[in-house]
């Protein structure tokens, strides 16, 4: 059974179909990657499987179950995960009491948020940020990391959640092109080791090779183009319209 099943989401602004009955699936463990120039739909599509955007039509099914237009939390909680385009951390807090209030969070009910944070999971969290690379630096604040760094401690929150599904909406952006490689292979390697479906978007094309299973390729809303790395580079629509070749 597929982990996600995404069927004819439609979504309008105004005038503009940013989504035009975009359907695609996604397995356990597998890297799908969604490419397509500026506006292309690539954010509204994440938005409606996250649950920060209600479709107007269409369906999203998790393992089966239809989780359409529920509020983003209790997506969350079926278990999406994702990370942002721009980085969301508490930048007063540490690099571990953000880990820790992660799976705080993810344990339910809490009488107090911070204290729990402060007393809860600190193994756990040294843990995730062993994953990440980011383990010496458990005890700074959020705000004294370079943007990569933050980027990694955004992906070990986002594991924390322990996700069936990983949405990653550019999760490379802004860092120096070094950094880029570096953070898509420790997501991917971290997401096949958990058996976690990802759904990622990024613009340097090098990074979606090297680590999509397969590829969705958005214009203005639709899908023009879906397969592996292999079937999407030799598609001739693919090229004219999107690579420019
Ligand atoms: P991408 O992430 O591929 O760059 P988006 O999904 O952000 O594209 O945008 C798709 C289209 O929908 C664009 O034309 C964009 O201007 C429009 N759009 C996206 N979000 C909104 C919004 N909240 N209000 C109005 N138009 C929007
Ligand atoms: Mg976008």
């Amino acid at each position: 059974m597929s982990l996600l099943v995404v069927d004819r989401l439609n979504k309008r602004f105004g005038g503009v179909s940013a989504a035009k009955d975009v359907s695609f699936s996604l397995a356990a463990g597998e890297l799908l990657a969604v490419i397509g120039p500026n506006g292309a739909g690539k954010s509204t599509t994440f938005g409606m499987v996250g649950g920060q955007l209600a479709p107007d039509s269409g369906t999203v099914a998790l393992a089966g179950e239809a989780i359409t237009g529920l509020p983003p939390r209790e997506i969350w909680r079926k278990g999406v995960g994702r990370t942002f385009q721009v980085a969301q951390t508490f930048v007063s807090m540490t690099v571990a009491e953000n880990v820790q209030m992660a799976l705080v969070s993810r344990n339910g009910r809490t009488r107090n948020l911070v204290a729990d944070t402060r007393a809860l999971h600190r193994e756990e969290a040294l843990a995730l940020l062993d994953g990440v690379g980011m383990r010496a630096d458990a005890d700074r604040p959020v705000s004294e990391l370079a943007y990569g760094d933050v980027k990694r401690v955004e992906l070990a929150i986002a594991l924390a959640a322990e996700p069936k599904l990983l949405l990653m909406d550019e999760p490379t952006a802004g860092m120096a092109p070094k950094e880029r490689a570096g953070l898509m292979g420790l997501a991917a390697r971290l997401a096949r080791e958990r058996g976690i479906g990802v759904l990622f978007t990024e613009h340097d094309m090098d990074a979606v090779f090297a680590h999509a299973d397969r590829i969705l390729v958005l214009v203005r809303g639709e899908v023009i183009a879906a397969g592996t790395p292999e079937e999407v580079r030799g598609d001739e629509r693919v090229k004219r319209v999107y690579l420019g070749e």
